[in-house]
């Protein structure tokens, strides 16, 4: 058995519908954030003595969600306490929302401040496939379910749990209601960052990486002509230290840029293009260049996990060749940080331009 999370969108949400859940989302949010602030300082929490607008149920899940953040703090998880925002989904438990099936149509019935109501969702492969199953006889096939909002349109996130001969092919069409940010990572820029809808775009000067490597790889190497090995591990040591908090500044600083949009996605390439990236630095430089990017993705992925956003490997092949605008693939499209397209003329920032790529990528790494 494998889960997959189906997304399906909402039809017909009123205008009074939509306030009424916006209402529900920011109270969702800022009971989450008193909940966790209370747990912190030893408070005992139940639906009972948590004052919000909300169902039981819902503050129930509220406390869940909290009670998370508070061991993924201890566990080391996570370095701070998080701050949820308003676009965090509304969290509805498994008896309180199934699928209804009314003269041959699919509705959703979910418990709100709205009291439980049901709404007709859009029919997509996975609404016909998969609502049968969800029907209020069958508990034991439903999860929590989450609500959430993208602009105007309101979506659910439901869990499922697909056998084998069931599972899709993870495509990207899960992912079509997020908004992508693209991150090239490389060595002139450690990370160029990109939302193209809106030509949002944030870069990382690679200039400070690189002069404080070769300050430590000159001290090393100066002690290395006296031999003194153990001096030649301190100053390893200290790099590595330095790089990590380093790794960490960067990780927390492209998650506020995709913290900006309406239910971010973030995008990195996959491990293997970035070795071939370092390939014009010496072996032993390209290894700790690859080690480096790694723990940076680790460090977004965990950062973006606090914060609920998803993190995808995209399939590197060609992404720093090709023309965001026309597609075309050149080698000689690119020279140095000058992208221009032979074949429509198309100008750009080459890391820009990769990172565009990215971002509207739908081939996954697999
Ligand atoms: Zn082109």
């Amino acid at each position: 058995m494998a889960t997959k999370t189906m997304i399906v969108r909402l039809q017909d949400v009123t205008k009074k519908k939509h306030k009424l859940f916006v209402q529900e989302q920011t109270e969702f949010a800022a009971c989450v954030n008193d909940c966790v602030e209370r747990l912190h300082n030893g408070e005992k929490l139940s639906s009972k003595n948590v004052n919000f607008n909300l169902k039981s149920a819902i503050k129930n899940e509220a406390i869940r969600r909290a009670r998370k953040a508070i061991s993924d703090f201890k566990k080391g998880k996570a370095k701070t306490l998080p701050i949820f925002r308003n676009s965090l989904g509304v969290k509805i438990n498994n008896q309180n929302w199934n699928s209804i099936e009314k003269n041959g149509k699919w509705y959703i019935a979910f418990t709100s401040n709205l009291g439980k109501k049901s709404i007709p969702v859009v029919e997509s492969e996975d609404v016909k496939m998969y609502f049968p199953f969800l029907l209020k006889e069958n508990k034991e096939n439903r999860g929590t379910m989450e609500l959430f909002r993208k602009g105007r349109d309101w979506y659910i996130a439901i869990p499922i749990q697909v056998s084998s001969e069931l599972e899709f092919k993870e495509t990207m069409k899960d992912f079509v209601y997020y908004t992508p940010i693209g991150v090239d990572l490389g060595l002139r820029h450690l990370a160029v960052l990109s939302e193209p809808t809106s030509g949002k775009r944030q870069f990382f000067s690679g200039k400070e990486v690189g002069y404080k490597r070769r300050h430590f790889r000159s001290q090393r190497r100066s002690l290395g002509k006296k031999k003194a090995q153990r001096a030649i591990e301190r100053v390893g040591k200290k790099e590595s230290r330095w790089m990590k908090d380093y790794n960490r500044k960067l990780a927390k600083d492209i998650v506020d840029f995709a913290l900006q949009f309406d239910s971010p996605l973030i995008k990195l390439e996959q491990l293997d293009d970035i070795r071939s990236t370092c390939r014009s630095l010496k072996r032993v430089d390209r290894t700790i260049h690859s080690w480096s990017f790694y723990q940076l993705k680790q460090f977004i992925k965990e950062r973006a996990f606090k914060f609920n956003i998803p993190v995808v490997d995209i399939n590197p092949y060609k992404t720093s060749q090709t023309c965001f605008y026309c597609k075309h693939a050149d080698k000689g499209n690119r020279r140095k940080e000058i992208f221009k397209c032979k074949k429509c003329g198309y100008k750009n920032h080459a890391d820009l331009n990769a990172s565009n790529n990215i971002a509207t990528s739908t081939s996954l790494a697999v």
